[in-house]
């Protein structure tokens, strides 16, 4: 894709996001666009960085890595890179050190790594608990109890380095509209109840939305959405 066509992409789904806040009733600029570049070129980041967009998304740690250490050494305007996609531990050491948050806390294990690496590079990192609410995703906490220790653990200060700021899911893929809904508002229903039970640590992100459902997750009060395909077009896995 050029980058003339990627800058209209990115006028045009930066207007469909503010039409879906208006038509949501909701405040102008309260929803976040995460640019999901995966699969796609440096080129393509560096053109929607022209465009003025920063906050990048990325699923796989050593592909990004060599993406955004050529970016960074490029460009003056200096990408944000959040990691979205499921994480192993042993690629922690490397997502701490380009991304500035995890969407994709899905177990304590990883909850512990991520402190672990960021003590070594005093870094303090964002992270969001991946939530599984729909029966087309594998990933996110899909018992209750367990999430709740891993925020309870946050709370109790166990992991200095890092700090919780939301939720994030995936929603089933179907046309169904309305499991979309159900899957949505449960994130958001969610996060209201961890902010009742834990008033020390701000939970306040909803990172939900992507490319077929971003317009139904504004709806459902998404603060964040990550959108990839309508931005830099499809993706080539071959
Ligand atoms: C790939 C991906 C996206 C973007 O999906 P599109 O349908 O291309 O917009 C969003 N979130 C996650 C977790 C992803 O892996």
């Amino acid at each position: 894709m050029t980058a003339e066509q990627i800058a209209e992409n990115f006028e045009s789904v930066r207007n469909q996001i503010k039409e879906a806040e208006k038509k949501s009733g909701r405040k102008e600029g309260c929803v976040k666009l995460c640019a999901v570049s995966k699969f796609h070129p440096a080129e393509d980041v560096l053109a929607a960085l022209k465009t003025g967009q920063t906050l990048f998304g990325e699923n796989r740690v050593q592909e990004s890595f060599a993406k955004f250490t050529q970016i960074n050494s490029v460009s003056k305007i200096k990408p944000d890179l959040h990691i979205i996609g499921s994480l192993q531990t042993n690629k922690v050491k490397k997502a701490v050190k380009i991304a500035s948050c995890i969407q994709s806390v899905d177990r304590e294990e990883l909850l512990a790594e991520i402190e672990k690496q960021c003590a070594k590079i005093e870094k303090k990192i964002e992270v969001l608990f991946e939530i599984h609410t729909g029966e087309d995703s594998k990933s996110g906490y899909k018992e209750k109890s367990v999430l709740l220790k891993s925020v309870e653990n946050c709370a109790n200060g166990i992991y200095p380095h890092i700090v919780p700021k939301g939720l994030m899911t995936m929603a089933p893929f179907t046309q169904d509209e309305k499991l979309i809904h159900a899957s949505f508002s449960k994130l958001r229903n969610l996060k209201d109840e961890l902010n009742k039970s834990f008033p020390s640590l701000e939970i306040n992100e909803l990172s939900m939305g992507m490319s077929g459902d971003y317009k139904i997750a504004i709806e459902e009060g998404s603060t964040l959405v990550r959108i990839g395909t309508a931005l830099f077009g499809e993706r080539d896995y071959s």
